[in-house]
């Protein structure tokens, strides 16, 4: 017998590899720009023809290639970017594989003109399936112009394979799109069959923007700045109204490289929250900056995901960025903030340059303390339980009264004052002077100082116990209530998935499970609260919540219990509240991250301001 394994030789190779780097004229539109900003062109031009079927050809004014260079430039692995395997703990290239040219001229013909600054005269060399067809001395202009032709020529399968010109330059225009809001200092232009599409200065970020997207765009964009020690934050989100039915307008850079990544997109979800119809997509177009150290870029070409050191770090820092953003500019619905003309003013972020995020909360501050004792008194969670003199209104008052308007959101306040939902009910120590009264045992009336507030005491519910039970899986501790005799319930195989898939979730809650079969479920505790009799209408409703809305990641599983859990366990409508239950419910719900809307987006309640009411006397 004799030996059988053979080297593959180079061409054979490169169109292996061409394979994968290469899916459509797209892919050469995306490595012919990265090249062209690798060696630092400060002009682009992109030419095509045919959606990129017959011509795709990018012409830069960088820094050109020696001879050799660009002879060597077609070799596999062949690249300036990279030395040793250190270099890719810090890139600050695009490429670093050295495959892009070489797949590229293994699958179509390629004609390479080149020269460096320092050069007379440059290179041009024609490449056809890896082979060199020639290579000359050529006069040209500094720079480097690649033209690829007959993409997929000698791969018939490819070419046929390629969708119509209107899909394919789809994809051309969304990589173009990519490029050039990761470079705005770059200038860009771009024909199609002879007309220019895009025609883009070296601008700022917003010109940027607005120039690819429309004119229209200006006025929805809110600007994002933060900057902390991981993670610096610039750019753009949509204001809601402006939300749309796709996710076409969603960019994230990552060091000037486009990405994509699910969990991220989640937090600008979170900062959102409340403000967008179901079904719609926030806009946003975000330049994050990290340590090179900290990513892990080193994966398949044609992806664009990226893996992080600390993505909950980098979340949650993103969700509060934006968060404050929408607030800033007055977006996120306010209550009783009319006079705080400080909250119209933009932030100038020069002076932070450099700093972690700080959040400053005034400690001796208690919305829920008397007026003339919460300067010197410090807000234990153990007094903001017993201090509920109907002064929740406080928490509107103080802020207005308080000076510097900074970091006086709700939500920290909120986030302060961290509300126990379990002992809404239960504390009966505490005395009430009478504000609130319920209407038709649906709704709690209270007044305010610029007039009526109405809420619904279901959704608002709803919404206490949402973030509770959200909190409570979070950060993986609950109090859960011994049951006295276990709990047996029946479920279809089907169902019985559904509540295993979400087991540590709900044990996260309080429930705890002592056996777990095919056909059987056995529950030994309780969420504190939840009494025995609920529990199957609970679980019932979460396993029908889960099947209209089959969750699609992790975290959504979690919002769904939690959201589900909300909805079985919430005061109903039709329930009578005693004064003290009324008062909890207000406090509990203004202690809340987002108390303007139910888990599910709908209000909780509304104003009337006493000019409205005045009018209705007129
Ligand atoms: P990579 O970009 O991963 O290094 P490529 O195959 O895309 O690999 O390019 C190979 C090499 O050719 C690059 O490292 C660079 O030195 C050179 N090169 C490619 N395009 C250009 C260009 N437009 N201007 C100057 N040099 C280029
Ligand atoms: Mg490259």
């Amino acid at each position: 017998m004799t030996d059988i394994i053979q080297l593959l030789p180079d061409h054979v190779a490169n169109q292996i590899a061409a394979g994968e780097v290469v899916q459509r004229p797209a892919s050469v539109v995306k490595e012919l720009l990265e090249n062209a900003i690798d060696a630092g062109a400060t002009e682009i031009k992109l030419v095509i023809k045919d959606a990129g079927k017959t011509l795709v050809q990018v012409i830069d004014n960088g820094k050109g290639m020696s001879v050799t260079d660009a002879r060597l430039s077609f070799e596999r692995h062949a690249t300036s970017k990279i030395k040793s395997a250190e270099d890719l703990f810090q890139l600050n290239t695009k490429g670093f594989r050295g495959e892009a040219l070489a797949s590229i001229a293994a699958i179509a013909h390629v004609e390479l003109k080149t020269k460096r600054p320092e050069d007379e005269l440059g290179t041009a060399i024609e490449i056809e399936g890896s082979k060199v067809k020639s290579q000359e001395v050529s006069v040209t202009p500094t720079g480097t112009s690649v033209a690829v032709k007959n993409l997929f020529f000698n791969i018939p399968a490819r070419r046929n394979f390629l969708k119509s010109d209107t899909v394919e330059l789809r994809h051309i225009t969304d990589e173009f799109h990519r490029v050039a809001l990761a470079h705005p200092n770059i200038a860009f232009a771009f024909y199609h069959n002879g007309s220019e599409l895009f025609h883009l200065s070296s601008e700022n970020y917003r010109q940027r923007v607005v120039h690819i997207f429309g004119s229209k765009t200006n006025e929805k964009l809110v600007p994002v700045e933060e900057e902390t020690e991981v993670l610096k934050i610039s750019g753009f989100v949509g204001k809601p109204e402006y939300s749309k039915k796709t996710r076409a307008e969603q960019f994230f850079f990552v060091n000037q490289r486009f990405i994509k990544s699910p969990y991220l997109n989640h937090a600008i979800g979170a900062a959102f929250e409340g403000l967008l119809k179901d079904g719609y997509h926030p806009s946003y177009f975000l330049n994050l900056t990290v340590d090179p150290k900290t990513i892990d870029i080193n994966i398949h070409p044609t992806k664009t995901e990226i893996k992080f050191d600390d993505e909950h770090t980098l979340y949650a820092i993103l969700r509060s960025a934006v968060k404050h953003s929408l607030g800033q500019f007055n977006i996120a619905p306010v209550l009783d903030f009319e006079h705080q003309s400080q909250f119209n003013t933009p932030y100038s972020y020069k002076n932070k340059a450099g700093s972690a995020p700080t959040i400053e909360v005034d400690r001796s501050f208690n919305p829920f303390a008397d007026e003339g004792t919460s300067k010197n008194q410090s807000s234990s969670p153990k007094h903001f339980k017993k201090a509920s003199t109907a002064s929740w209104e406080s928490l509107y008052v103080g802020l207005e009264s308080k000076g510097n308007g900074k970091n006086h959101d709700l939500s920290e306040v909120a986030f302060e004052s961290d509300s126990k939902t379990e002992s809404i009910f239960s504390d009966a120590s505490v005395e009430t002077t009478k504000t609130t009264f319920q209407l038709q045992q649906k709704y709690i009336v209270s007044t305010l100082k610029s007039g009526m507030l109405i809420i619904d005491q279901n959704r608002a519910h709803q919404r206490v116990l949402y973030e509770s039970f959200l909190k409570h899986i979070t950060i993986k501790e609950a109090t859960s209530q011994q049951l006295l005799f276990p709990l047996q319930l029946h479920f279809t195989p089907n169902e019985n998935k559904i509540i295993k898939d979400l087991k540590t979730d709900l044990e996260h809650t309080g429930f705890v499970f002592s056996q777990f079969t095919e056909e059987e479920i056995t529950i030994t505790g309780v969420p504190v609260g939840v009494p025995e009799s609920e529990v199957s209408i609970i679980l019932e409703q979460l396993i029908s919540d889960v099947q209209n809305d089959v969750p699609d990641a992790n975290f959504s599983a979690t919002d769904l219990l939690a959201k589900s859990m909300a909805k079985s366990l919430a005061i109903k409508n039709g329930q009578s509240l005693n004064g003290t239950e009324q008062e909890h419910l207000v406090n509990s719900l203004f202690a809340c991250k987002e108390p303007n809307v139910s888990p599910t987006n709908r209000p909780t309640f509304i104003t009337m301001k006493v000019d409205d009411i005045e009018k209705k006397f007129m």
